[in-house]
């Protein structure tokens, strides 16, 4: 039986969550709730009912999943409103702008006995899944470096996303993916982290940022987000035991180069204006293989068929307490390393 949803806040992203719940196999719209008397109007038009107020949904017994996607800074009390009416909820990333008001967050609804969970929608990217398929499989041997970046050029964008009041800057807007994904294939704990931000656009915020992370069994993982990038670098770019992977575009399909021989005969030594290298000459196909994965299939509706799963105890919530405690943890000792231009030992 399809659960019964409502969606708290009805802008972009609560306008795909809309749509996603009006295709949905598993939950049934019941409408939405906005501050905005525009939006509320946008909704009657297109025949979608809409709520006066956050208490009228919280007392409408039948609302069983609340979507809250609203600006950053309000997430907490927003929840927590619906964590104590006992909805169970879903939230829109960042989750939470510090890691103790996630904490708070996780106690009232642990309190509630309902399910809080976080929409990581980004783990059903398919230039992720590629990454993860290569990691997972060890095609290439075990990975040791992954670098990850997202790059555009037309800064942040103007509303509230560009002002430190709600939250905004490039960490917690773009940054809490890129983490997220990272974190599903370094599993190892993080011993420490360097972190620097930019403002070529925006002085409040970040509208950038660059990240190292060292973790304790050596490997290491470069995150970075750029809005002033006119030149996009490569998408995800990882190095194994045994080969390389890059993806260039995220619409791109993964290219490996894998080695099947690390000892060579003869190197033809590339020529360049001022001499000659062997050193760093392409290598041949007697000794790589080259070659492109089939970009995984992937249905990001299955993150709302777990959450109802979850809500039903058939299954465990996808996206869980301690991968959202992680991600917000990596992300308040990367500000921190930025504020103090240094390396920071990671506290768990
Ligand atoms: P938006 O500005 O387009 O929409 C926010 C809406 O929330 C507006 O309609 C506003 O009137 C309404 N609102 C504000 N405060 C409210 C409140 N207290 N109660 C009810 N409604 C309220 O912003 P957006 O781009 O939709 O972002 C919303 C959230 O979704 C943010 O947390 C953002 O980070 C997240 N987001 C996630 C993804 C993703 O891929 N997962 C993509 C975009 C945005």
């Amino acid at each position: 039986m399809k659960k019964n949803l409502v969606v708290v806040g009805y802008g972009g992203m609560g306008g795909w969550h809309v749509e996603h719940a009006l295709k949905s196999d598993v939950v049934n719209l019941l409408g939405i709730y906005d501050i905005d008397p525009a939006k509320v109007e946008k909704a009657k038009s297109k025949n979608i009912f809409a709520y006066d107020s956050l208490e009228a949904v919280l007392a409408d017994e039948r609302v069983e999943i609340i979507t809250v996607a609203i600006p950053n800074d309000s997430h907490r009390s927003v929840v927590e409103a619906c964590l104590n009416a006992k909805k169970h909820v879903i939230c829109e990333k960042p989750v939470a702008l510090s890691v103790e008001d996630l904490e708070a967050m996780i106690n009232t609804a642990n309190k509630n006995g309902v399910i809080f969970t976080t929409h990581q929608n980004r783990r059903w990217d398919v230039d992720f899944l590629a990454m993860k398929q290569i990691a997972d499989s060890k095609e290439i041997g075990d990975v040791v470096r992954i670098e990850s970046r997202i790059h555009g050029s037309r800064g942040i964008p103007s509303d509230w996303r560009g002002t430190k009041e709600h939250g905004g800057g490039m960490i917690l807007d773009w940054g809490i993916h890129l983490i997220d994904q990272v974190l599903r294939i370094f599993t190892a704990k993080i011993d420490s982290l360097y972190c620097e931000t930019t403002h070529y656009t925006n002085s409040e915020v970040d509208d950038g940022f660059r990240l190292s992370m060292y973790f304790e069994d050596g490997k290491t993982a470069y995150i970075e987000v750029g809005t002033f990038n006119f030149i996009p670098m490569p998408r995800f770019y990882m190095q194994a035991k045994s080969g390389s992977a890059m993806i260039t575009d995220w619409r791109e399909k993964c290219k490996v180069v894998k080695c099947k021989a690390w000892h060579e005969n003869d190197v033809l030594p590339v020529k360049t204006a001022a001499g000659l290298t062997k050193t760093m000459a392409p290598r041949d196909s007697i000794t790589t293989d080259v070659y492109e994965i089939e970009r995984p299939s992937s249905d990001v509706h299955d993150f709302y068929r777990n959450m109802v799963k979850a809500v039903n105890g058939e299954e465990t919530q996808l996206v869980t307490h301690e991968h959202m405690l992680d991600d917000m943890k990596v992300m308040e000792h990367a500000f921190l390393s930025a504020s103090l231009k240094q390396v920071v030992k990671f506290k768990y």
